[in-house]
């Protein structure tokens, strides 16, 4: 980190001289690092503010989070490493390197609240707590940590929401729609729970918190419909590719 903040004085001593080992400026810059770091097929980079998106990448753009403008050279090559990782585990090792460095929260979002729960929905908490303990037994070996579970009364066409634990020191949560339970009843509502929990062991194992492979996988061992929607309209014509993302949060859908 000390190189990076050491300017260099070359030929003339009053001309000072950044060495290319400064921090880049903005996303030409980041873009130019990342592609002397080894960087391939990525043509263009954007910087962005999205609190749970911290790096995204979709043909040829690149997003990433601003505040990885000030990362450290050993997380600018995981994120390298993330783009062009060739294996699971090339990716997961560098995504868990990219997401221990700690960012600033951008001024503009607020911070998550802790679990602002209303009082008559305390008891629901208290019943997903229990169903959590005892899915985690069942499905995970108990290797899951406890997380904070959170009734949202705002919360209408997610269902249930996932929030990883984020660089800006947030903990890690399981929200549950409120409208949801009282619509679709509790067994529904546990199916959701059982669904934010496969996100939990996507996060808390080092893989990509999305629907992909490993989520439908783990849905199928642990029984719940493999599907980010609770039900699967008219397929679709065409298939739609997802974009890699390192995200911090996953939602079912209504
Ligand atoms: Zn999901």
């Amino acid at each position: 980190m000390m190189k990076w903040l050491r300017a260099t004085l070359r030929g003339d001593p009053c001309q000072l001289q950044l060495d290319f080992e400064g921090p880049p400026q903005n996303a030409e810059q980041l873009l130019a690092r990342l592609r002397a770091l080894g960087l391939k097929g990525i043509t263009r980079c954007r910087l962005t503010r999205n609190r749970a998106v911290m790096v995204s990448f979709s043909g040829r753009e690149l997003r990433i989070h601003e505040a990885y403008l000030g990362a450290t050279p050993e997380v600018l090559e995981a994120i390298v490493a993330f783009v062009c990782g060739r294996t699971r585990h090339e990716r997961r090792a560098a995504q868990r390197i990219i997401l221990s460095f700690p960012i600033r929260a951008p001024l503009r979002t607020p911070v998550r609240r802790p679990g602002r729960t209303n009082e008559e929905d305390e008891a629901l908490v208290r019943e997903l707590m229990y169903w959590h303990a005892e899915y985690n037994a069942r499905y995970f070996n108990g290797m899951l940590s406890t997380v904070p579970i959170r009734i949202s009364r705002r919360m209408r066409s997610r269902l249930g929401q996932y929030t990883a634990a984020s660089p800006y020191g947030e903990p890690a949560e399981i929200a549950i729609s409120r409208a949801h339970i009282r619509r679709h009843g509790w067994a529904e509502a546990l199916h959701t729970l059982l669904h934010e929990m496969v996100h939990q062991w996507q996060a808390e194992s080092g893989y990509e918190i999305d629907h992909g492979a490993a989520f439908r996988a783990k849905a199928i061992e642990v029984g719940i419909a493999p599907h980010a929607r609770r039900e699967l309209r008219a397929a679709k014509a065409g298939r739609v590719v997802s974009p890699h993302e390192l995200l911090l949060r996953a939602a079912r859908q209504e």
